[in-house]
């Protein structure tokens, strides 16, 4: 693998803003590339259904040689937050961003390693199984595209998946994921005169109050935690608030636990609620579905193996957060994270480990065509 030619990719699409749900022009460059490799590229319709401006991309890659499975190798084109202008910096083995911006790698680090293992086994006439490669959109804003993408595209289904989204050093596979919840909360309570009256009102802010500080949240033991992430509420100091609102999640890697603290969640606010008079609005949903994949696993097997072949010592990782891995899971395609060199995503100390990048794409390229 050419190292300046990996990094001076990574600089150009780091450069191309790729917000969720508006990622049509960076989905038009990458198509480019894989069209120069002679690659066609399907855009499944998920615009529509996802209300933004472009659907998930799907390629399909006839195998060159028997006896592969079909494998599925994704990640996703939009980055976190709502950053623009991205100006990466290389320094010696590093890649950050220039100013207070993350810098894009999660998951475009994913983009260089999948762009560059294909190059790879065009150049060398290397034999694989069929691949098919997606490449997801909305994925930082709630798995949304994996969530609308049109499976019935990717059918007959691929055997396993690898999702090169993980911001963990070379050889690490993250293999189990947590169940998770998001739940909104209305307190309705009773307007008043803060001064005037105030025996007349019911304050839903301080409702609000006793029934988080009454949840358990943050780490709850080693495969869950809980969390209350938004608050609004009150419209004057004066007026007796009437309506608040928060949001929280809950994360566990057992499904009957997620259910209690959800559960423990919701009572709280009821009981807070029901002593002051007040009414409670509650409405909770799955975000995702955990899994947990063993060496029974052919994914898995083939990750540990391929990662030996190329000098990685595996590593099986039990990952705290949610990512496309778990929608694929959920729709029988067995699915892992694999590492991608980048570190410390989601922030402006986002950094990419160029040696480690270039050790994850001998590893992408191992896993299919091994
Ligand atoms: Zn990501």
């Amino acid at each position: 693998m050419n190292r300046d030619a990996l990094v001076s990719l990574f600089c150009e699409l780091v450069q191309i803003d790729s917000l969720s749900k508006h990622e049509a022009a960076f989905a038009s460059v990458i198509e480019d590339k894989l069209a120069d490799l002679g690659l066609d590229i399907t855009d499944d319709g998920a615009a529509l259904r996802i209300v933004g401006d472009c659907g998930n991309l799907i390629c399909r890659i006839p195998a060159t040689a028997d006896g592969f499975p079909a494998i599925m190798i994704n990640t996703h084109l939009d980055t976190v937050g709502d950053d623009t202008g991205i100006q990466p910096v290389v320094e010696n083995d590093e890649i950050h961003s220039a100013g207070d911006t993350i810098l894009g790698a999660d998951a475009k680090a994913g983009i260089v390693i999948i762009l560059s293992a294909l190059q790879a086994l065009d150049d060398q006439e290397l034999p694989h199984g069929e691949l098919v490669v997606v490449f997801t959109v909305a994925e930082e804003i709630g798995l949304i595209g994996a969530q609308h993408l049109d499976y019935e595209m990717l059918e007959p289904l691929p055997q396993m998946a690898y999702v090169l989204d993980g911001s963990v050093t070379p050889g690490q596979m993250v293999t189990q994921a947590p169940y998770s919840d998001k739940i909104s909360f209305e307190v309705r309570g009773k307007a008043a005169h803060a001064g005037v009256e105030p025996e007349a009102g019911i304050n839903a802010i301080k409702i609000a109050a006793q029934a988080i500080s009454e949840m358990k949240l943050g780490r709850l033991d080693d495969e869950s935690t809980a969390n209350i992430g938004t608050i609004q509420g009150g419209s004057a100091t004066n007026i007796v608030p009437e309506v608040t609102t928060f949001k929280g999640e809950a994360r566990s890697h057992q499904e009957e636990k997620l259910i209690r603290q959800t559960r423990h969640m919701c009572q709280k606010v009821e009981e807070a609620a029901a002593q002051a008079g007040a009414q409670a609005n509650i409405t909770t949903e799955r975000s995702y579905n955990g899994f947990a994949l063993g060496l029974d696993e052919e994914v898995v097997r083939r990750g540990i193996a391929a990662a030996e072949q190329v000098g990685l010592k595996p590593n099986l990782h039990k990952g705290g957060g949610g990512s496309d891995a778990n929608i694929f899971n959920e729709h029988g395609i067995p699915s892992v994270i694999i590492a991608t060199g980048a570190h410390k995503p989601h922030t402006p100390d986002e950094l990419l480990c160029i040696p480690s990048m270039l050790k994850c794409c001998e590893w992408l390229l191992a896993i299919v065509t091994t």
